[in-house]
């Protein structure tokens, strides 16, 4: 397996039905071509993925979305963000396989903002299908580093391109009936609801699983997971000495903690692009278990506690 440059390397290897290791500026994405459901099944079978979960496929631009999708009014609306972190559920056209979507009728569709994403779809000239590039349930690859450590067999080979700007995944976001949010994730729901002038709902747990085919939920419950266990702190409880942990701001960490700080003053995009790769540096000393505490629940902290009460089973 090779790490290169070559956007032209790769989309080669994308039309021979291979994968690619894809930067995006959410986490790195594990692509195939969209529309050939044997290398859409390869995906599923390197990450260990099951064939339930619908896979996001990510164009270059709209012409690209409108050969896959159908935009809604709303959907419109919705797509003026794009490229960006915003992953938008639409109903879907016959052209996309059953693989892709697990066999829902709708599909999940976004624009990356990465400059070598778009290279690479453009010169595929294909959609890619494209989940984080991990072994399914652990923790998300934000460097080429991360996606050789756990899939460098499985992809011809990864396109490098730094580390992830925004390091969580996208906001997916199904536009109608209603909007509602059923992933938090890059872009805030306040953001979201201040483009579209009406509020946006938040999926629950039950509404979360009822998107998808009837096998999905108990699965898909624990995620992002360090090999140690995760354990919420609760807010004013002291921080243990025998665990690795994992702070927001670190005001009120003794000094002999062993400890990731996400952001020392306490901002939100900062935490979510280090996240992941803190999670990996403290389970990397192989701690008893690892006590991790929430941010604040706006924003990008919908995300982030998303994923850390996922990552402790709670999801
Ligand atoms: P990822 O694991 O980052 O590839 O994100 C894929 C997630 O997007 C899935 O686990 C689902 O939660 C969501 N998703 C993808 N396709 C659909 C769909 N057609 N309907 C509802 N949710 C979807
Ligand atoms: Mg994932």
């Amino acid at each position: 397996m090779l790490c290169v440059n070559s956007v032209s390397e790769a989309a080669h290897a994308i039309r021979r039905g291979q994968l690619v290791g894809m930067p995006t500026e959410t986490v790195y994405g594990l692509a195939a071509d969209a529309l050939d459901a044997q290398a859409v099944l390869r995906i599923f079978a390197a990450k260990g993925r099951p064939r339930f979960d619908p896979l996001i496929v990510h164009c270059c631009d709209l012409a690209m979305v409108r050969s896959v999708a159908v935009l809604s009014p709303r959907a419109e609306r919705l797509a003026q963000l794009w490229p960006g972190p915003l992953t938008l559920v639409l109903p879907r056209l016959a052209v996309v396989p059953d693989a892709v979507t697990a066999g829902l009728d709708t599909v999940a569709v976004r624009i990356p903002d990465h400059p070598l994403a778009l290279d690479l779809i453009r010169a595929s000239g294909r959609p890619l299908a494209a989940p984080s590039a991990n072994r399914f349930g652990r923790i998300s690859p934000t460097t080429a580093a991360h996606v050789l450590e756990q899939l460098g067999d499985a992809v011809a080979c990864v396109l490098d391109g730094g580390p992830c700007r925004i390091g969580v995944e996208s906001t997916v976001l199904r536009p109608d009936p209603s909007p509602l949010v059923l992933r938090p994730g890059g872009i805030g729901r306040e953001a979201l609801a201040a483009h579209l002038g009406e509020a946006i709902a938040l999926a629950g747990r039950d509404e979360r699983a009822g998107a998808l085919p009837r096998e999905a939920p108990g699965m898909l419950a624990s995620h992002y997971a360090p090999r140690a266990p995760v354990v919420l702190r609760q807010p004013g409880q002291p921080w243990p000495d025998d665990a690795a942990c994992l702070a927001f701001t670190g005001h009120d960490l003794p000094a002999t903690a062993q400890a990731e700080i996400l952001s020392p003053s306490g901002d939100l995009a900062q935490s979510a692009a280090g996240l992941f790769a803190a999670l990996r540096r403290l389970d990397a000393r192989q701690p008893s278990r690892i006590v991790a505490e929430l941010v604040p629940d706006h924003g990008l902290g919908e995300a982030i506690n998303d994923r850390l009460r996922r990552a402790a089973g709670l999801g």
